[in-house]
């Protein structure tokens, strides 16, 4: 018995891989016989008869009996055993940290949204992280040996494999992700948080069957998420998606980056807030002006409520801002040829006010016959997208399934 062969994972012991093989199965397919098995892995009956009756051993797979169907021999049932692991997820937010436990199933266990958290690039900052991390565990209805895996989301450019992150806690010779396994004690990736929210969303989310999908990302910068055949893309070093730092804009404004012109400097949770200081200053009115008066900072949920609220001028420029953005996803359109463009991020809870000027600029930017192919959805996990994706990232990136 190896109830560890998952985390002492060993890629040429070709059963522990098939084993892997057959969990992965039963998550993207649920239940199903042996006979299901072995012709979906293309294997002989009595090798999944084995791995099966190991993985039982094991304590991943249950047997849930006979299945009833019209005469002949019924076959006996399996499927993943919910209580023999748990994942996981860490989403860095700027002021708050979400948190997320899922079962081996990937059914949520425990989640919990806006820890006051101030995300700031210093070894401080990573410290906290843990310390709430481990919190957070601890408190968890399950022994600490029973969590398998964790997944920590972090912006900027991230390679999951090395476990490097270069934008944010970069203080030592040591990839990220080995730092957080030795204070968080338990196996750790790492992901661009974008690429963790597409994965959360098309799991969980608005996604339902399509397999080549963008998910765009629109936070305080802006980044997309590719899925394509299925499958996350990543390209060489995992530094994908960067669609906000695409050169867009002739102007003198400055990105985070360095550099000028950049989409996300015009099309951005942050272009928001800084075109909304820039007019407010310059005479219009608005309904955050108390708070712009006396210095306060303007944070995504005072923009989104005063959205909501209906504040003219915050629209305007909301408009102005889904139409850059659709312009530029029209681009990504006819580049890609998506069955499905998911809008994602802080910003999609505006609904409609960012939706229709960005489905606005797709029509008049793209080509007729790539964008009828695409349908353009709301993300329906919203903030929650990134924690759920970063839970079950760490089961498929355990399991090999996604790179690791
Ligand atoms: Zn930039």
């Amino acid at each position: 018995m190896s109830t560890k062969f998952l985390i002492s994972s060993d890629n040429n012991n070709r059963s522990e891989v098939l084993k892997k093989k057959i969990i992965h199965y039963y998550i993207a397919n649920g239940d199903g016989t042996i006979a299901d098995l072995g012709r979906e892995m293309d294997l002989s009956i009595p090798t999944v008869t084995k791995l099966i009756t190991e993985l039982q051993e094991d304590g991943y797979i249950l047997d849930f009996g006979k299945q009833d169907t019209n005469g002949g021999r019924k076959p006996n049932i399996y499927g993943l055993n919910p209580v023999s692991g748990y994942f996981v997820g860490v989403d860095i937010l700027k002021d708050k940290l979400n948190l997320g436990a899922v079962d081996f199933k990937g059914d949520t266990v425990v989640l919990e949204e806006n820890i006051p958290y101030k995300m700031e690039n210093t070894p401080a900052s990573l410290e906290e992280l843990c310390r709430l991390t481990n919190t957070f565990i601890d408190k968890l209805p399950v022994e600490r040996d029973k969590i398998l895996a964790a997944c920590v989301n972090i912006s900027g450019r991230v390679n999951p494999t090395s476990g490097y992150s270069y934008s944010i806690f970069y203080f030592e010779e040591k990839p990220l992700a080995q730092i957080l396994e030795e204070k968080l004690k338990t196996k750790v990736f790492i992901e661009n948080d974008t690429r963790a929210m597409t994965y959360g969303e098309y799991m969980r989310g608005v996604v339902k069957g399509e397999k080549n999908i963008l998910f765009i990302n629109m936070t305080w910068g802006l980044g997309v998420g590719i899925i394509i055949d299925g499958n996350l893309y990543y390209g060489k070093s995992g530094f994908s998606g960067e669609f906000g730092h695409f050169r867009f804009f002739d102007s003198e404004v400055i990105c985070h980056c360095g550099k000028k012109g950049c989409l996300e400097t015009g099309a951005s949770g942050s272009a928001l807030q800084r075109i909304l200081l820039e007019r407010y200053k310059e005479g219009s009115s608005t309904i955050l002006a108390s708070k712009i008066d006396n210095g306060k900072y303007i944070s995504f949920d005072d923009l989104i409520e005063a959205i909501r609220k209906e504040d003219i001028l915050c629209i305007d420029i909301l408009e102005e801002i889904g139409l850059n953005l659709g312009k530029g996803i029209a681009g990504l359109i006819n580049l890609f040829n998506p069955e499905l463009v998911v809008l994602g991020g802080p910003l999609s809870l505006t609904g409609e006010y960012i939706s229709l000027p960005i489905k606005s600029a797709i029509r008049k930017y793209s080509l007729n016959l790539v964008n009828q192919d695409t349908e353009i959805r709301i993300s329906r996990l919203g903030e929650r997208a990134g924690v759920l994706g970063a839970c079950l990232l760490s089961r498929s990136k355990l399991l090999g399934v996604i790179h690791a």
